[in-house]
């Protein structure tokens, strides 16, 4: 059994032999590895090779894979029960865990992935509101949901077109996007717009077409448009919830969200996501409320059981500062390397335990349109130097690469022994 003998197969029986597109390889050429385990820093693919892992599937290994605690967890809850479609403790511990630690989480609905998470809290918002649109921003990624998959017009600021067949203009027409880091253009749709938006929803640190951290007159200029025209403010920390800090980036700004989506670290690496905040918002949720949402393996309790381990540990031993050091560690090394190579045309962007490896650019960059068009295929050959070294990068170079707190000083050192070699073969 082989990567290549599988994904010949896979092909045939599913769709580009996925599950989901950047898996495929498609943006960095070449086969996709077939893995069969993993733990703590570590994949094996099904040739038994090992691979130091970067991309930790793609953020909610917070503690590396099968972290023992966790482990235990999930196999006495299996042993337990694995669905009840019914009323259960442990989603009310994981919901009182987070409401007492988190200000602005009043309430919350748990759901199966982030997809889901903000389909529903954009129901919310409208619901709450009684309007329709919806701003978002040109390079935040907030899921598959028709509503949110579309990328700016080339014509009037504000204006949307579908970033996928199968959506039709009408399902995206109360869709509004903008880039980021413009003021002056925000404020300007406001004056438009403002009192036909329901909500604007914003990765608060857009981690997902490249890392593109915002400055905080942005964030908090969004706070201010939306409380002054009445639009509720969803910040999608999907992705930075309990990565960043354990209260994400709401946390680390001090800019409340009205509503928050989160997933990845919430589920401990198993299918959950979440949407929440304050109560006048979620009592608008069925059965309190009118907002009809569901679901058949809602609240799983693997989920639910893993949740709460990930999350109380990240609470009680703050793992945060150093990951934070590590990544740093390694990013610095890794364009230390290259550099000696004689390819000093690298940077890193870190923010906590999330690193993006870029070209260089003159000033540090907010908007995906400042990302240099040389990235892509510079990323690629980097990806398989490593790859080939057993280094295992997300396999786009619009990904971010992520640590976890089994990423110790022995497997940096290890990677940049890995790099080096990566960097003279
Ligand atoms: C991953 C992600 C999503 C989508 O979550 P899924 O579980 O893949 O549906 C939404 N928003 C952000 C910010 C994400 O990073």
């Amino acid at each position: 059994m082989n990567s290549e003998d599988l994904f010949q197969r896979s092909k045939l029986v599913v769709p580009g032999g996925v599950h989901s597109p950047v898996r495929s390889f498609s943006s960095v050429g070449g086969t996709p590895i077939f893995f069969k385990e993993a733990n703590g820093a570590y994949l094996t693919s099904v040739e038994g090779k090992h691979y130091i892992d970067y991309c930790l599937s793609f953020g909610p290994l917070l503690f590396g894979h099968r972290h023992p605690e966790i482990q235990e967890v999930v196999e006495d809850t299996v042993r337990k029960a694995w669905s009840f479609g019914a009323c259960e403790p442990y989603s009310l511990e994981l919901a009182e865990f987070i409401t007492e630690r988190i200000p602005w989480v009043e309430k919350i609905r748990f759901v199966n992935s982030g997809t889901e998470a903000v389909m529903s809290a954009l129901r919310v918002a409208r619901a709450a509101t009684g309007r329709n649109k919806i701003l978002k921003f040109d390079g935040c990624y907030h899921g598959h949901l028709d509503q949110l998959l579309v990328k700016s017009g080339s014509g009037l600021a504000g204006l949307s077109s579908s970033d996928s067949k199968g959506i039709g203009p009408e399902i995206i027409q109360n869709t509004l996007v903008l880039p980021l880091d413009d003021e002056s253009k925000l404020e300007e749709l406001f004056q438009r717009e403002g009192s036909n938006i329901a909500c604007l929803a914003i990765e608060p640190l857009p981690a997902n077409y490249g890392l593109l951290p915002q400055r905080i007159e942005f964030l908090k200029k969004c706070r201010e448009l939306t409380t002054k025209y009445g639009v509720l403010l969803l910040f999608d920390e999907v992705i930075s919830g309990f990565r960043v800090s354990f209260q994400g980036m709401a946390g680390i700004t001090g800019i409340e969200p009205d509503l928050v989506c989160y997933g990845k670290i919430i589920g401990g690496g198993f299918p959950v996501g979440a949407y929440a905040g304050k109560r006048e918002y979620m009592d608008l949720v069925a059965p309190s409320g009118p907002v009809y949402q569901a679901g058949t393996l809602s609240a799983n309790p693997i989920g639910m059981r893993a949740g709460l381990k990930t999350l109380t540990k990240a609470w009680t031993e703050n793992p945060y500062p150093n990951l934070e050091k590590a990544t740093k560690q390694l990013t610095d090394g890794i364009l230390n390397l290259l550099s000696q190579s004689g390819d000093s045309n690298w940077e890193a962007v870190n923010f906590g335990s999330l690193f993006w490896l870029k070209g260089k650019t003159e000033k540090a960059i907010r908007t995906i349109s400042e990302i240099p068009n040389t990235h892509k295929s510079n990323f690629a050959t980097l990806f398989h130097k490593l790859l080939k070294q057993g280094v295992y990068l997300a396999p786009s170079g619009y990904e971010v690469g992520f640590l976890s707190s089994a990423h110790t000083k022995e497997i940096i050192d290890l990677t940049l022994e890995k790099t080096k070699q990566a960097l003279q073969g």
